[in-house]
């Protein structure tokens, strides 16, 4: 999702855009419901990146939700990636 390919980085991190899979079921129990949607895929630099931001914007990312302002930093951070594999190659 961020650029970063499997076989270069060894291993991707799962970021969560979103916790709504989280639910209550009618017994009151929490249940994990996650859809395969909610994990984004990337590597553990940009993931710490992206954390970082979310951070720093707070639980509002300019009135945006996690899952969008998730999908907005990472195009951010995937253009950074272009950019270093440019350099090194
Ligand atoms: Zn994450
Ligand atoms: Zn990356």
């Amino acid at each position: 999702m961020c650029g970063a390919r499997l076989d270069e980085t060894g291993t991707l991190d799962l970021h969560h855009v979103s916790y709504g899979g989280v639910t209550k079921d009618s017994s009151g129990r929490w249940q994990a419901r996650e859809a395969d949607a909610d994990l984004l895929p990337m590597c553990r630099e940009h993931h710490e990146e992206l954390h970082r931001t979310l951070d720093e914007h707070g639980r509002d990312y300019m009135g945006w939700n996690r899952r969008r302002a998730s999908v907005v930093i990472i195009a951010r951070l995937r253009r950074n990636h272009s950019q270093t594999k440019d350099n090194t190659v």
